[in-house]
């Protein structure tokens, strides 16, 4: 099938070489000139783990093409995808659909006549029906149709999430659409089994956001668990495994940390809420969500002031980290801006170090002193906070990294290192759920009783139950 995709993002880019991974004849079109010449001269413009392989495959079998003109691409497409941008719109944190709507514009009077368009983008609800409008006012009705079909890669594994899916969702309102989505992931998918949710293109569009908000709320849930783990001396991640390994809650997402961000979250709770108000139903779970991860942001600066026992004016500060989760180039709504921010203007020098995001970081950062090593970031500084556990950050050397700074503050916002193993490096621990063993030990002694009913005969036991490793065994992307 040739097909045709608006936009080389993240979603675009590997939707597009995954299709053509599947046999299809893809024509990749992006406005961006800079990044189509990049691509057509076999440079990836976006880290993802494998991408580049995949493209350099199918572009060098001749699959998968790049190109800025429109009509080009999508001239004999039996199918063109949107894959565009939807970002917040500044003052109301609705989606900005006008990269949506324009694509439909231009793409309605160059389409062949039986063309499925398919947004692939995350949209609201009704925004298809727009879509059909749209083309409708240019082309006769019954020619073209319009789908929805929601993406859920995750960058940083976005391939394989793409290649094996948990299950697919398209949403239809003919048959044509629903025949030419089933051939496309049917087919490639029949031997894994994978489930094509065929839906309406409403529900279809409203899955993607419900699916989006109920992984920020779950998030949320065991960011909130950690402070109370911190409290009455529990730790939040074998509280984790503990919840998780029941089938109904699942492991997934429930490694407490500084809150959620990335292009994705952030954004398509807020869009959730937008729509929810727009028809006068209130979603309390997403708005206390939203509330809950907003203000953890913001306090994270204040834990690792705690940390430097009240005040980091004129200290230095190392953040090891700097894109919202590792494997990604991605700094869009990265915890660690506001963190860095809030920790500059109560004094701190910052300096960071991230594997890929120093390129993106140095876009959305000023006065940082970024570096490529994370030994020469640390070297005399009075801390390090972990905010992307990146595997190189968690194989530092601790000795190594405790020699060189001048103190020997460490904290962890990810839980990426075993507490124990750090502060026999010489580091005082702050980390995420959980107190550090010093202070464990002190809420013992010095009362000789917990302060909480039940803690010290919890926390005994607790100690016996060894953590599956520094961050627990959840997968939390
Ligand atoms: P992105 O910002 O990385 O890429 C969008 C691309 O579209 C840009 O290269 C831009 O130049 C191009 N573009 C915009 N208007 C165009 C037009 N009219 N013609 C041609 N090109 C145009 O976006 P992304 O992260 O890939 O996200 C795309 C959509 O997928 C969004 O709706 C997002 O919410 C959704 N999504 C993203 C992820 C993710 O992990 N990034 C996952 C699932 C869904």
């Amino acid at each position: 099938m040739k097909i045709a995709v608006i936009g080389t993002g993240y979603v675009g880019l590997v939707s597009g070489a995954c299709f053509a991974n599947w046999g299809h004849q893809v024509a990749c079109v992006d406005k961006n000139a800079q990044k189509i010449a990049a691509l057509q001269n076999g440079i990836v413009p976006i880290y993802e783990p494998g991408l580049d392989e995949l493209v350099e495959r199918n572009f060098g079998a001749g699959r998968l093409s790049f190109t800025c003109d429109l009509l080009e691409a999508v001239k004999g497409a039996a199918m063109v995808l949107i894959a565009v941008g939807t970002p917040p719109r500044a003052a109301h944190g609705d989606a900005d659909l006008s990269f949506v709507f324009s694509a439909a514009r231009e793409l309605a009077p160059l389409i062949d006549d039986d063309t499925v368009v398919v947004v692939k983008s995350t949209v609201p609800v009704g925004t298809g029906d727009i879509v059909q409008k749209i083309i409708g006012s240019v082309r006769e009705a019954g020619t073209f149709s319009v789908a929805s079909n929601p993406e859920f890669l995750r960058e940083g594994v976005a391939i394989s999430d793409f290649l094996e899916p948990d299950r697919v969702v398209v949403g239809v309102e003919d048959d044509r659409a629903r025949a030419r989505l089933t051939e496309l992931y049917g087919v490639p998918l029949k031997a894994r089994k994978t489930p094509i949710i065929v839906t309406q293109r409403r529900t279809s569009e409203l899955i993607k956001y419900a699916a989006n908000a109920f992984l920020a709320t779950k998030i949320t849930f065991i960011n909130e668990l950690a402070d109370l783990c911190e409290q009455v001396g529990s730790d939040v991640s074998q509280l984790a495994v503990g919840i998780g390994l029941d089938k109904r809650i699942g492991t997934s997402f429930l490694n407490a940390g500084p809150g959620y961000g990335g292009s994705c979250f952030p954004k398509d709770t807020m869009a959730l809420l937008r729509t929810a108000q727009d028809y006068g139903v209130p979603l309390r779970i997403v708005e206390e969500t939203v509330t809950a991860n907003e203000a953890r942001k913001r306090r994270m600066a204040l834990k690792v002031t705690d940390a430097l026992d009240g005040d980091v004016e004129g200290l230095t500060i190392a953040v090891l980290g700097l894109t919202f989760k590792p494997d990604t180039d991605d700094m869009r709504e990265a915890p660690a801006v506001p963190l860095i921010e809030t920790l500059q203007r109560f004094g701190a020098h910052i300096r960071a170090y991230d594997p890929v995001g120093t390129e993106n970081a140095r876009r959305v950062l000023s006065d940082v002193d970024l570096h490529t090593d994370a030994y020469e970031c640390a070297r005399d500084a009075d801390a390090v906070v972990v905010v992307t556990e990146w595997d190189d950050i968690r194989n530092l050397d601790l000795m190594r990294l405790r020699r060189i700074m001048r103190q020997g503050v460490l904290v962890d916002l990810r839980n990426a290192f075993d507490p124990a193993r750090a502060e026999q490096a010489g580091f005082r621990v702050s980390a995420i759920g959980r107190r550090p063993a010093a202070n464990r030990y002190e809420a013992h002694t010095a009362t000789g009783h917990s302060q909480v009913p039940g803690h010290a005969v919890f926390a005994r036991k607790a100690e016996n139950v060894q953590p599956q490793s520094a961050g627990g065994s959840i997968d939390h992307r």
